[in-house]
């Protein structure tokens, strides 16, 4: 078996080579290399000890020295090369208290999560493969390096590991892995949510975010995202729909690319329909305001997760808008300028993406329909771009340091004429001059809305 490695990993296991020391690179390279995917990065395992690979290269950073890892820079390029080690024992199933360096490369691809992760290759050793990694990738299976009940006690983390893989992969799990992992996924409680949040975005970024679905079946959503558990166990009695809405949310998943913001988006974007459902007097469920509850439960689950604040905020409005079906009562031109001022002129594109994958997870009777809802949608939004209609205060005639000059407003009472001045504009956009807008009748009518809605704000807080 060959596999072509870049001239710096070639480099790195010379140098250790030539000083004596077994090197190969190891782990998910392997993996990736051996079924044909660019490996993400090359890691480097070793029998030098760590403070010898600092003596070895002239680059190097003490990244994780106390587990025997040093980053070798090989020009541009960063290598993390690792002792050979045996982990100690786990506390709280996260951590190692303390880690042994070896000899012995079979020990240390003994500690390693799963046996296609447990590899390790050298261009003239070839591949060291003593767990069979080899035969579960050609099986397509995700199978724990020995005991699975002992593997994930130490490390819970690796039943999130596992299901991700499988997604990435097009793999299952195997089954006693698969079991030992349904049964250990309590302690994932162990585990920080920065670590899980990680995991799970892999998973739902892979080609197989549907792989949730597993995640539910074994019970771990029911530990980090109950949420969507009740979501499965909510069916859809409408005409719109064929699947409950756990299903729908996994549909709809599968019909958007691979893009953070998008996948976590779909995920969440029905997840207060449980909360929200009514059934009619035919018998018929309803979901009335899912998107607004919807964007609030989003909000606190990705905090939980902890989520970066922009893509909170760019999720939970997608989410509050994913519904913009356009009823008869405006028109379309205006709605979509509305939902251009709410979402965003960068964001608003996106919306289309959500509204097309979340047409495509409905009902097959309904499609055309919807099909042709998003077609008038998109061509209303490239009329109101290509006419540079205003959808923000800043795209008005008029500024605010201009109503403070000409004597007309000042302090809170600007921004309120300005919103009051766009949401004409947003309903016509042909009143965005200056004439128009600063039209002696028209202003005094600003000016009334917007001393009305200062005096109830005020009202409200006192
Ligand atoms: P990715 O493509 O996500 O980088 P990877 O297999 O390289 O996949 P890493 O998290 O980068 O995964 O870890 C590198 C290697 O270290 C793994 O292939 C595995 O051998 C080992 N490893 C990583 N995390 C664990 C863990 N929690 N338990 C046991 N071994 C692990
Ligand atoms: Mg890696």
């Amino acid at each position: 078996m060959h596999i072509s490695i870049p001239d710096y990993i070639h480099s790195v296991l010379a140098t250790l080579r030539d000083a004596g020391h077994e090197a190969y690179i190891v782990g998910g390279c392997v993996r990736d290399a051996i079924l044909n995917r660019r490996p993400a990065d090359w890691d480097v395992t070793t029998s030098a000890r760590p403070e010898e690979v600092q003596r070895l290269f002239r680059r190097t950073l003490p990244t994780g020295i106390e587990h025997g890892t040093v980053t070798v820079m090989e020009g541009k390029n960063a290598v993390e090369v690792t002792t050979y080690r045996i982990d100690g024992v786990y506390e709280d199933a996260r951590h190692p208290k303390e880690v042994t360096f070896t000899s012995s490369l079979t020990e240390d691809l003994r500690r390693r999560d799963f046996t296609i992760n447990a590899m390790a290759w050298h261009p003239e050793k070839g591949l060291q493969d003593p767990f069979e990694g080899r035969k579960d990738l050609e099986r397509k299976l995700v199978r724990a390096v020995g005991n699975p009940k002992e593997r994930f006690t130490e490390d819970a983390l690796r039943v999130m590991r596992a299901f991700r893989f499988a997604a990435q992969l097009d793999f299952a799990v195997e089954e006693e892995t698969c079991a030992a992992a349904k049964e250990l996924a309590p302690n994932l409680k162990h585990i920080s949510a920065e670590r899980i949040r990680d995991e799970l975005q892999k998973l739902i970024c892979s080609p197989h975010p549907e792989m949730v679905r597993e995640l539910y079946r074994a019970g771990i959503t029911a530990l980090i995202l109950p949420e969507f558990d009740r979501c499965m166990e909510t069916p859809q009695n409408n005409p719109h729909h064929c699947m409950n809405v756990g299903e729908h949310i996994l549909a709809t998943m599968c019909a958007i690319r691979a893009d953070v913001l998008l996948r976590w988006t779909m995920l969440l974007h029905d997840i207060a329909k449980p909360d929200t459902r009514t059934t009619d007097d035919q018998g018929t469920d309803h979901f009335y305001r899912h998107p607004e509850v919807g964007a609030e439960t989003a909000r606190k689950i990705l905090r939980r997760m902890k989520l970066d604040n922009r893509t909170i905020k760019r999720a939970c409005t997608l989410i509050r808008w994913h519904d913009m079906h356009l009823g008869n009562h405006a028109p379309v031109e205006e709605q979509i300028r509305k939902g251009m001022h709410a979402v965003g002129r960068e964001d608003f594109p996106l919306l289309f993406e959500v509204v097309a994958a979340d047409d495509a997870a409905k009902s097959p009777r309904i499609a055309e329909e919807k099909k042709e809802a998003l077609r008038r949608m998109r061509e209303a939004w490239v009329s109101v771009c290509a006419r540079g209609d205003a959808v923000q205060i800043s795209e008005l005639a008029v500024s605010g340091a201009e109503l403070i000059s000409a004597g007309i407003a000042e302090g809170p009472l600007i921004g309120e004429v300005l919103t009051a001045m766009l949401e004409q504009v947003l309903k016509k956009p042909e009143l965005n001059t200056r004439e128009t807008l600063t039209n002696p009748s028209r202003l005094k009518q600003f000016l009334n809305t917007a001393q009305a809605r200062m005096k109830k704000k005020d009202g409200g807080e006192g």
